[in-house]
C-alpha cells in the first residue's frame, strides 16, 4: 500500500511513524512534513491547504490511501479533491468537518442527536455577549465560533475579559462552565461504524499546574487509571456512535476521525467539542499503545468496510508525551534555533522516541526550530510511572535556546 499522509506536525509523525511499521505499508510520503518525518517518509512541498495539489500529488504517487491529518485542510475540502481524485482518504468531507469548524454547527448537531453537552448561547453582538455571560454567570467561557488551532476559548472569572474575546471574534459561543477532569476519546469511524480507540488525557495550559495560557498542547498520557470503568462504551453509546449517526440522517456523513473532547461533572459527562482528526499530542501516546497495524485500519474507514475488520489490539502498560515548545509559545515564538541531543534522545529499543513538530533542516543537516511546538518526547513502559520517567529522561538529553516544557505531565495519574 502507497499512503500518502498530508500535514507536518507531530501528529503527522506519529502517523507515519506507525504507518512505517506497518508491514502493508510499502511507500510512506507526506506532504509538507517536517525535519523527522522526512526521516520516515519521503517528504513533499505542496501546500496542504490546495485541495487540487494535494489530489494531483496522491495521483503521481498513485496512493492507495491518503491521510489527511490537520483540522485547515480538512476544513478546507481537502479529502472532498482527494475523493473526487477517485482515491480512499481518511478524514471527513469539508461539510462534516464543520463538526469542528464551527462550534455552533457542532452544537446543533448535539442538540439533534441528544447528546450531553453544556448549554449555549451563539452571541454576535455585544449586547448578545453580555446577555449570556449574566445568563451563566462566572465562569465565563467564551469560545470563537470558528477554526483557532486550540486557541479561541477564554475561560476567566474576569468579566471584561471575557466581553473582549466575544468582541474580537466575529460570531462566538457562550455556554455554562462544566466542572470536573477531561477525557479526550478517539474513535475511527467510516461513517456507520463506530471503533472507539483508548482515552487519553492532554495538558491544555503552557506551565506547571495550568498556571498559563491555552495552548495547542503541551503534552499527554494514556491509560487513564483514574476513569471510571465502561466510560469508552458510555461514551461510545450516548455521543460517539449517535452524533455519527445524526450526520448521516442530515446527509453529511462523517469518515475519519471523531474526537470527543469530554468533562467528567458531577452532574455525568459532557461534551465539551468535538474535533475532526486526531488531536495533538495524544495521538502520540494512543498509538503509541497500538498494537493493530494502522494502515489497514484507515484504508477500512475510508472504504466503509470497518464493520468487518478484527477488534483492535492494544499493547499493555502506558504511554506518556511531553511537548517541547519554544521560547515565547504561544504568544510569540521564537523559531530558527539549533535543536541538540536529538539522536541521544531516542533510546535503542523504541521505548522513547522523539517526534517532530516545528522542526527544519538547514543545509548543514542541522536541525533547527521552526514553531511554537518544535518536538514531542514519547515513551512507552510497563506503567504510566515508568513511562514519564523515561519521556522525561528523553527530554533532559534534548537543548535548544529557550525550550520550555511542563514538568508535570501525567505527575498525578503516575502517582509521582
Ligand atoms: P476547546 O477548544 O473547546 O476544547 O476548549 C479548550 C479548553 O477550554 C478545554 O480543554 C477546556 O479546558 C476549556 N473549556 C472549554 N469549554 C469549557 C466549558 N464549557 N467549561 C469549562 N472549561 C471549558
Amino acid at each position: 500500500m502507497k499512503v500518502l499522509v498530508i500535514g507536518g506536525g507531530a501528529r503527522e509523525h506519529a502517523l507515519c511513524r506507525s504507518l512505517s511499521q506497518d508491514p502493508a505499508v510499502s511507500e510512506l510520503h507526506c506532504a509538507p512534513g517536517n525535519a523527522g518525518i522526512a526521516q520516515a517518509a519521503t517528504v513533499h512541498p505542496v501546500d496542504q491547504l490546495d485541495g487540487a495539489a494535494v489530489a494531483a500529488l496522491a495521483q503521481r504517487l498513485a496512493a492507495d490511501l491518503v491521510v489527511v491529518g490537520p483540522e485547515a485542510p480538512l476544513v478546507a475540502g481537502v479529502a472532498d479533491a482527494v475523493r473526487a481524485a477517485g482515491i480512499p482518504v481518511f478524514g471527513p468531507s469539508g461539510r462534516a468537518a464543520l463538526l469542528e469548524g464551527s462550534k455552533a454547527f457542532a452544537k446543533d448537531v448535539m442538540a439533534g442527536a441528544g447528546v450531553p453537552t453544556a448549554r449555549a448561547y451563539v452571541c454576535t453582538t455585544p449586547a448578545e455577549a453580555a446577555e449570556a455571560l449574566d445568563a451563566f454567570g462566572a465562569p465565563y467561557v467564551v469560545k470563537d465560533d470558528g477554526l483557532a488551532a486550540g486557541k479561541g476559548v477564554v475561560v476567566t472569572s474576569d468579566r471584561d475579559a471575557a466581553l473582549a474575546h466575544a468582541a474580537a471574534c466575529d460570531q462566538v459561543v457562550i455556554e455554562e462552565y462544566l466542572d470536573g477532569p477531561e477525557v479526550s476519546l478517539f474513535a475511527i469511524t467510516d461513517g456507520e461504524t463506530v471503533l472507539p480507540l483508548v482515552p487519553a488525557q492532554d495538558f491544555k495550559r503552557a506551565l506547571d499546574g495550568d498556571e498559563g495560557p491555552n495552548t495547542g498542547g503541551m503534552g499527554a498520557y494514556s491509560p487513564l487509571p483514574w476513569a471510571p470503568e465502561g466510560l469508552v462504551q458510555e461514551v461510545l453509546d450516548t455521543v460517539l456512535q449517535p452524533t455519527v449517526d445524526e450526520l448521516r440522517r442530515r446527509g453529511t456523513p462523517f469518515s475519519g476521525l471523531l474526537y470527543a473532547g469530554l468533562a467528567l461533572t458531577s452532574r455525568g459527562t459532557r461534551v465539551i467539542e468535538f474535533n475532526a482528526r486526531f488531536g495533538d499530542p495524544e495521538t502520540q501516546v494512543v498509538l503509541a499503545r497500538l498494537e493493530t497495524p494502522l494502515a489497514g485500519v484507515l484504508l477500512a474507514a475510508a472504504q466503509g468496510t470497518l464493520d468487518t475488520l478484527e477488534p483492535l489490539r492494544w499493547h499493555d502498560g502506558a504511554a506518556v508525551t511531553v511537548v517541547l515548545a519554544s521560547e515565547g509559545y504561544p504568544a510569540d515564538p521564537r523559531t530558527g534555533d539549533v535543536i541538540e541531543g536529538l539522536a541521544e534522545a531516542d533510546a535503542a529499543d523504541g521505548t522513547v522516541f522523539v517526534l517532530h513538530a516545528g522542526t527544519r533542516a538547514d543545509e548543514e543537516g542541522r536541525v533547527l526550530t521552526a514553531g511554537g511546538r518544535v518536538l514531542s518526547v514519547t515513551a512507552v513502559g510497563t506503567d504510566l510511572a515508568e513511562a514519564r520517567t523515561r519521556a522525561y529522561a528523553g527530554v533532559s538529553r534534548i537543548a535548544f535556546k529557550g525550550a520550555q516544557h511542563r514538568t508535570d505531565i501525567a505527575r498525578g495519574a503516575a502517582g509521582q
